[in-house]
């Protein structure tokens, strides 16, 4: 049996650094602003200033500069990952009731190609910064509804997956999550608190019992829904005194298709006895993309219990994810993602042919020197 899918490169992690423009802040103080980051986009390199004797110079596999559109953005760093996740598909139910006679041999076939790691299940990109007000959410979560050259990442993504998709066999359905202080809050059904997170034993599939998935037809349909997980978003950061820049909220999309054995796989003559042409398949696919929660005020936080505890939880996510990028890197067989919610959420995207973006975001103010120098670190460690 010959599976027509190659896979093109390895599952290493692309990482790009977006730097904002000045912001009001930046802009007050006029002559006086110092800024502590260049760019050399046609090397893809990034210079981070520390003082007049110290400059460090760093690559990465992309720099985006304050004037980067979000679309540029978005075809650089998503749409190969989001164009993966139509090219890999893992199969998941395939059978009728009529081919009950070749369900074994479905099954003993099937078990070869995952255990191939031919498939992989997810595919994912993440917006990370240390520093608060870079433009993360600007990135992945700006709706633009107006004005479509605003869209962020998570709009762009459902739109070309809608405009590529075929109606009759294809379905899209999202759930959107916020994840704080280790509990994982629905965002289209913000009743729903306290979502287990579990493992398939078998098939290692991660899946969010409780949580809505609302599937989708056009993009309208996206733009209320969205617009509804980020009032929740605002409502439940307000009730529990935090802002949302401090949990992470995660939008899962997940694709299916119903198809048919020989649509998907080139079969040898020899098993078209074992397995019918017409044998229907359902292939699925699933894609996160993930705004990270800030920690710039892990060291800088007060006295006040609440926001301890809130550091306590961001850092142990960041770090933790951090060790899994590490090992994803380094094509580590073993990526230790049990510490934090965060990664266990992500476990079925760490590893097979996952593809995994990363997008770095600064500002330019030598002010903000060392949160600036800790996610320009964290980035480089991915790669
Ligand atoms: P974060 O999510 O990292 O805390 P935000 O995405 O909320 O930061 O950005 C803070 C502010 O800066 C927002 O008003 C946003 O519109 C603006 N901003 C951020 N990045 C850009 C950019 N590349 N171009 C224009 N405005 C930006
Ligand atoms: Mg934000």
């Amino acid at each position: 049996i010959k599976v027509r899918f190659t896979i093109a490169d390895s599952c290493r992690v692309r990482v790009a650094v977006r730097l904002r423009p000045k912001n009001s802040e930046d802009l007050a103080h006029g002559a006086d602003f110092d800024s502590c980051v260049e760019l050399q986009p046609e090397s893809k390199r990034l210079k981070l200033k520390k003082n007049n004797w110290s400059c460090e110079s760093y690559k990465f596999d992309e720099v985006f500069s304050e004037n980067a559109s979000q679309k540029r953005v978005y075809e650089v760093v998503a749409k190969p990952v989001v164009e993966a996740s139509h090219a890999f598909w893992i199969p998941l139910v395939y059978l009728d009731m009529q081919h009950r006679t070749s369900q074994k041999k479905c099954s003993a076939f099937l078990t070869l190609v995952t255990a191939e790691k031919i498939f992989s299940s997810t595919l994912f990109f993440l917006l990370l910064s240390v520093v608060i007000g870079t433009g993360k959410t600007y990135t992945v979560g700006q709706l633009g509804k107006a004005d479509p050259s605003e869209r962020g990442i998570m709009v762009r993504a459902l739109e070309h997956i809608l405009s590529s998709m075929s109606f009759e066999t294809d379905r899209v359905a999202i759930s959107y999550l916020q994840l704080y202080l280790e509990s994982v809050q629905d965002l289209l059904a913000p009743e729903k608190t306290n979502i287990p997170i579990v493992e398939d034993a078998k098939t290692g599939e991660v899946s969010l019992p409780g949580a809505a998935i609302v599937e989708i037809k056009d993009l309208e349909h996206v733009f209320q829904l969205l617009q509804i997980g980020e009032a929740n978003r605002h409502a439940a950061n307000t009730k529990m005194n935090t802002e949302s820049s401090r949990s992470h909220a995660i939008l899962i999309i997940h694709l299916q298709r119903s198809s048919r054995i020989k649509e998907e796989f080139s079969l040898s003559n020899d098993t078209h006895d074992i397995f019918p042409d017409d044998l229907p398949l359902v292939l699925k696919s699933k894609l996160l993309i993930v705004d990270l929660a800030g920690s710039e005020r892990i060291d800088k936080s007060g006295s006040e219990g609440h926001m301890i505890e809130e550091a306590k939880f961001i850092n142990l996510s960041l770090t933790s994810l951090g060790k899994c990028i590490n090992a994803l890197a380094e094509n580590s067989p073993h990526i230790p993602t049990r510490d934090s919610k965060l990664t266990r959420i992500l476990r079925d995207s760490f590893g097979g042919t996952a593809r995994t973006s990363l997008v770095v975001t600064i500002g330019p103010s030598s002010r903000h020197y060392s949160e600036t120098s800790s996610t320009i670190m964290f980035g480089q460690r991915a790669m």
